[in-house]
């Protein structure tokens, strides 16, 4: 994929690991083979193909990259448009009081294996900006990504205007640099409504009915702080006043979600639970909200050592073994891994609450995540948790979590903790990399919980604020987690339960076969018509 050969696992080899549903022939050929010129343009703000590829800052492009890589996996046709942020998402050190520090990342495109397909120009108010068009293959799905000298610095980086005019390159240049390519998709798929401004482009030819049929958007955000909103004073000084109604809410602003749902015929929500938010959220906009709840690809987050193993414990304590090691931790005790974005509906110093009947507990918690670098309560967090981290041999703060940290993670803990503020987790994906690996998921019934949780996989928390979900919390290690820990038995058996239970069902595999045939096939065919 991107010239990686000296690493432990290149990706190439990640994505070249055979899943049952991704046979020879493929499924797509089997399944929809007949059906020609069909094709998916997938657009996303970030994607997190590979930790060498720093273009991603959490969920959301983890999420876009393991759907491409199942795409290509399930032989869909299928492209990938975003953009290359020069300066990657941020590295992060402690400096020594524990706060959070940011460096940059570069990202050379030729270093990686890239290709410079063509270039194309977008207007951007009074500016007409260059951008180029990189070619990344992830296995069969060429990724284009856009790059114009001082606007794809950074990803979530600079002023409000410098995001509007991001969007506006990602979605009328993600437009025309496919159409410069000869690349004619009959499905356009919005993944967040970041890349919306691709209607825009659209509209110039087609009529909205026609974008309409043709259009997919996935909205992630049921936090209504985190839709994201324009002024319409920036919005109407570079798209005019004519605009401004398609993306008029409630909330006051241009909304990108309402206005990714006004251009979008088909719309969904990334959990069952998360459909039911975004429904009462969106209530008032014509689109039907469904849902499909997100999943992860299997061939990059399942450990190699777990396939035909004989001993599934034997086989978990190497991959533990690894952490501990890289950790600095105790090999035989029950490890808890809480790896989150440092925002606060994720509640990441809810575990720590009690830190006195906690550390009575033979536990030991390995905890990593960014901040915003804009987020100063989010660091405050994380530097209360590095401070006690610092003072006790039972927590680890693991620097720059990444895609290839959160592998170690996934792979090598014995509980995947997940304690957000109900209902504020769309999905949450790390639990589903977890699950897979046997590592067993305590959580509030957020996200995909509540569709995964059963008894033998895993346990609940159910309390109805932050303190009643921290005793529930306490009470369940106490009583439940730590005796069936004790158990080697009885946490095999859950161990393989959650394997066998959930891995297929939280598999992105899954996954983007219900985008086709709830939402692809149909797009496709009013294109057709
Ligand atoms: C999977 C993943 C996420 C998303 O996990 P959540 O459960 O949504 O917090 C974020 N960052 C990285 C690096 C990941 O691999």
């Amino acid at each position: 994929m991107c010239g990686l050969e000296s690493r432990e696992h290149a990706p190439h080899d990640r994505m070249s690991r055979a899943e049952p549903i991704a046979q020879t022939p493929p499924w797509w050929s089997r399944a929809h083979g007949r059906l020609e010129d069909f094709l998916v343009a997938y657009f996303c703000m970030e994607f997190g193909v590979d930790e060498l590829l720093p273009i991603y800052s959490g969920g959301l492009g983890v999420l876009a990259g393991d759907h491409v890589k199942s795409a290509s996996d399930l032989g869909l046709p299928l492209v990938g448009v975003g953009l290359l942020y020069r300066d990657g998402y941020f590295r992060q050190r402690l400096d020594g009081d524990g706060r959070q520090q940011e460096a940059p990342q570069p990202v050379d495109p030729e270093a990686l294996g890239m290709t410079h397909e063509t270039t194309v120009s977008v207007e951007l108010g009074p500016d007409t900006v260059e951008a180029a068009v990189w070619r990344h293959d992830v296995g069969s799905v060429p990724l284009y990504l856009l790059d114009a000298p001082g606007l794809t610095d950074g990803l979530y980086a600079g002023e409000r205007e410098h995001r509007l005019r991001q969007e506006l390159l990602l979605g009328v240049g993600g437009v025309r640099a496919l159409a410069a390519l000869g690349v004619e998709p009959s499905v356009w798929h919005l993944n967040e409504g970041h890349s919306a401004f691709l209607a825009l482009e659209r509209l110039r030819r087609e009529e909205l009915e026609r974008v309409r049929a043709t259009t997919v958007f996935t909205t992630h955000t049921p936090v209504p702080a985190g839709n994201e909103v324009f002024d319409q004073e920036l919005v109407a000084r570079y798209l005019g006043e004519d605009i401004l109604e398609l993306g008029r809410w409630d909330g006051g602003g241009f909304g990108m979600t309402p206005f990714a749902l006004r251009v979008s015929g088909h719309a969904n929500a990334v959990s069952e639970l998360h459909g039911e938010v975004a429904r009462g959220m969106w209530a008032g906009i014509d689109t039907p909200i469904g849902h499909v709840t997100n999943g992860v690809h299997p061939g990059t987050w399942t450990a190699p050592e777990l396939e035909d193993a004989g001993d599934l414990w034997e086989a978990h304590r190497l991959l533990k073994a690894r952490l501990v090691e890289r950790a600095g931790l105790d090999p035989e005790l029950l490890t808890i891994g809480l790896a989150r974005r440092f925002a606060t509906y994720k509640r990441a110093g809810l575990v720590f609450s009690d830190p006195e009947r906690l550390f009575s507990l033979p536990v030991q918690i390995v905890v990593a995540g960014k901040a915003h670098p804009a987020d100063e309560s989010g660091k405050d967090l994380m530097q209360e948790i590095v401070a006690l981290s610092r003072g006790s041999d039972r927590v680890v703060f693991l620097e720059d979590y990444d895609m290839g940290l959160a592998r170690v993670l996934v792979q090598g803990c014995d509980v995947w903790l997940n304690t957000p503020r109900r209902p504020q987790e769309a999905s949450g994906t790390s639990g589903m990399k977890a699950a897979m690996n046997g590592v067993l998921n305590l959580s509030v019934l957020d996200g995909w919980w509540p569709e995964g949780y059963s008894p033998e996989v895993g346990w609940a928390i159910t309390g109805a604020d932050d303190a009643a979900d921290a005793e529930e919390l306490y009470r369940l290690l106490e009583h439940e987690v730590l005796p069936a820990y004790a158990d080697r038995e009885r946490w095999s058996a859950m161990m393989r339960a959650s394997i066998e239970q959930l891995a297929p069902r939280f598999s992105m595999h899954r996954a983007v076969v219900e985008y086709v045939e709830r939402y692809y096939l149909a797009a496709h065919r009013s294109a057709r018509r």
